[in-house]
């Protein structure tokens, strides 16, 4: 390393202890330890954190039946029950890969039948009135009062059917996509995975993988999971190919790239195993694989005659801490001592 570069990083880990000692909370460690320790040793352990997705469309279908009113449900009827996908209707997945769940819609199974309710008339007997109409009552003191009702012929519409007579099965159904992530890391420090794959860096590989023209009309023949093999087959050669074209820039080393791949390809559950035709069809629609450079410094200091050492990482300058740390009594303590006994003064004060 130039003498420049060894200057810059040790006023990072300067400033990231100095940021950490000042957390109030940390009652006994000295603030502004950055400026009072001599560094003896920064070791880089630089850590790669790769995350990948799928943005996938969940289409569920429930059969109901609604009142039929005439529709020819233009688009929106299923022609052959054995062939047709939920997919056909409405696909129109967000170019993103932000959740998001989609309006319900029916599509007509056909089946047109008499509503049960009303036996196909569309009126029921009216509930107020029984079918009476008028009627008429006796008071206690002789008199009667006479009473009509609103219906004027006895009827209402059926509940059932809205008036048609007729009912129509249907799908009703639902859309929801959801974007699911893995992160890995390539790292063989102490600092904890938790720690890295939260923390920020940079970016030094994007890919993403577009299927949405292709799964869609795939469904048309029932998307399975032997389809759903064959995509990740593609998408995970699609992957690779990138990561070599654009690892020419010698920022990272392909092959390490490549395992973590391989690992979440392997990991991978199988998103159509419990595809059924016209009832579940999950669709992957398209993928997403990042690769992120955390910095992390092993550092070694020292501190009044001693010797410690912490982690910094991630591009916020973080700090972490495995062992022992600096401790003598601060400023911090004093402020909670003093606010202790002022409190208890003054308790003891009121009850005098
Ligand atoms: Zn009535
Ligand atoms: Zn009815």
């Amino acid at each position: 390393m130039s003498e420049q570069v060894v200057e810059n990083t040790n006023q990072r880990i300067v400033d990231a202890m100095n940021k950490w000692s000042i957390k109030f909370f940390s009652l006994l460690l000295p603030s502004g330890l950055g400026t009072k320790v001599t560094i003896k040793d920064v070791t880089d352990e630089g850590s790669k954190v790769l995350s990948m997705g799928i943005y996938s469309g969940k289409r569920s279908a429930q059969e109901e039946s609604i009142p039929y009113d005439g529709s020819t449900y233009e688009g929106h009827a299923i022609k052959d029950e054995s062939r047709d996908s939920l997919w056909l209707y409405e696909a129109s997945p967000p170019n993103s890969f932000e959740p998001y769940e989609e309006g319900i819609f029916h599509v007509s199974l056909g089946h047109v039948f008499k509503c049960h309710t009303c036996r196909g008339q569309g009126r029921i007997t009216c509930k107020t009135c029984g079918g009476k109409v008028r009627w008429t009552k006796y008071l206690s003191d002789g008199r009667e009062k006479h009473y009509t009702c609103s219906c004027g012929d006895g009827k209402q519409d059926c509940s059932t059917c809205t008036g048609y007579g007729e009912m129509l099965k249907i799908l009703s159904v639902k859309t929801r996509y959801t974007f699911d992530e893995k992160k890995y890391t390539e790292y063989s420090g102490k600092l904890p995975e938790s720690l890295l794959i939260d923390s920020s860096g940079s970016k030094i590989f994007e890919h993403a993988c577009e299927y949405r023209d292709r799964v869609i009309s795939e469904a048309m023949d029932g998307f399975d999971s032997s389809k759903f093999s064959h995509l990740m087959t593609d998408a995970h050669s699609e992957i690779k190919s990138s990561v070599s074209s654009k690892a020419t820039n010698k920022i990272f080393a392909p092959s390490i790239i490549n395992n973590l791949i391989d690992k979440y390809f392997t990991e991978l559950p199988n998103l159509a195993t419990g595809n059924k035709r016209l009832s579940l069809e999950s669709l992957p629609i398209r993928m997403k694989c990042e690769v992120t450079d955390v910095p992390v410094k092993d550092v070694t200091y020292e501190y009044k005659g001693k010797q410690y050492s912490l982690y910094v990482y991630g591009d916020k300058n973080d700090v972490w801490v495995d062992g022992k740390k600096p401790a003598k009594f601060t400023w911090k303590l004093a402020i909670v001592i003093g606010v202790l006994i002022l409190t208890i003064g003054f308790i003891v004060f009121m009850q005098l």
